[in-house]
């Protein structure tokens, strides 16, 4: 099993970062603030190859590169391969879009019955609330939506949300994804977390995010607080390398697991990153010891 504790450079040998203090560190909105968005940027922390410079270049228009300086530090700064960096780096193999690939792989779209609300299975529902995300990964299959402004979705149209809900009482679960929901702020996340509590059909709330792997620091009392009021609420996060299981992130998907929040893990099976039976033992026995359900 790869060991965390040794899975990048470390903060500390970016001289960027030398003189952020911990306070600054292990606060969330420092992290993003500080979000590595430029090829410029993310020279002082790597030595930038060709092939992803010119990817930075040729995405974009279409899909944002934004790394926190958490995920960036475990980051293998003299190896491409690197699967942190292969995650979060553009590159250029990604403008090689063969016939095969789709807009919407998941029909997502033909299946919009209300601004961000997605029906298409009969008794659950997949609600987008905004399409900022903490990291924009690479392989993401929602680019269409991720790629565009930020924003979240306004609140009158919010209302056209639970007015479908409750008028279609067989949707018993729905999902909550975007973007990422834990980039929201505190008081509209948890305002959204009643609306839908609201309606008395939805027994289930899950929420997808990947704050738990590349800004674990968004786990915060108040956040874990906010679910537990509204529970039942399930957190589906998506941890794709034991390298991304450090202390930081585990201690993170603790604070959920004591709040009562079940916690799942959906890996996107990735080419050089995760393809490998050892790669995935190694993440999945690391996740369940983490409280983690894998699947
Ligand atoms: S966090 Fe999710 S929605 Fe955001 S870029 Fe990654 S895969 Fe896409």
């Amino acid at each position: 099993m790869s060991d965390p504790a040794h899975s990048g450079q470390g903060r500390w040998e970016v001289p960027l970062w030398r003189d952020v203090t911990d306070g600054q560190w292990n606060d969330w909105r420092w992290q993003v603030k500080h979000s590595i968005r430029t090829p410029d940027a993310l020279k002082k922390v790597l030595r930038l190859t060709a092939a992803e410079e010119e990817g930075f270049l040729a995405t974009r228009e279409v899909f944002h590169m934004a790394i926190t300086p958490y995920y960036a530090a475990l980051m293998d700064h003299g190896d491409p391969t690197c699967p942190i960096r292969r995650q979060a780096v553009p590159h250029i193999a990604e403008t090689h879009i063969t016939d095969a690939e789709m807009r919407d792989p998941l029909t997502e779209d033909t299946h919009v019955v209300a601004p961000g609300l997605v029906h298409r299975y009969p008794d659950r529902a997949l609600l987008l609330v905004n399409n900022m995300c903490a990291m924009y990964c690479r392989f993401c299959t929602r680019k269409r939506y991720t790629g565009a402004v930020n924003e979240t979705l306004p609140k009158a149209e919010f209302q056209q949300v639970l007015e479908y809900l409750h008028a279609h009482p067989e949707v018993r679960d729905v999902l909550v994804s975007g973007g990422d929901p834990f980039m929201m702020a505190d008081a509209r996340l948890d305002e959204l977390l009643a609306g839908l509590r609201s309606v008395p059909s939805v027994e289930v709330i899950r929420i997808g995010t990947r704050v738990p792997v590349v800004l674990p620091m968004r786990v915060t009392t108040e956040l874990t607080q906010i679910l537990r009021k509204h529970a039942p609420v399930w957190v589906n996060t998506h941890f794709n390398h034991p390298k991304e299981l450090t202390a930081e992130a585990r201690a993170a998907c603790g604070r959920l697991v004591d709040a009562g929040v079940p916690m799942g893990n959906q890996t996107v099976l990735l080419k050089g990153v995760n393809s490998s039976v050892r790669t995935l033992k190694a993440l999945f026995q690391l996740l369940v010891a983490t409280r983690v359900w894998p699947y």
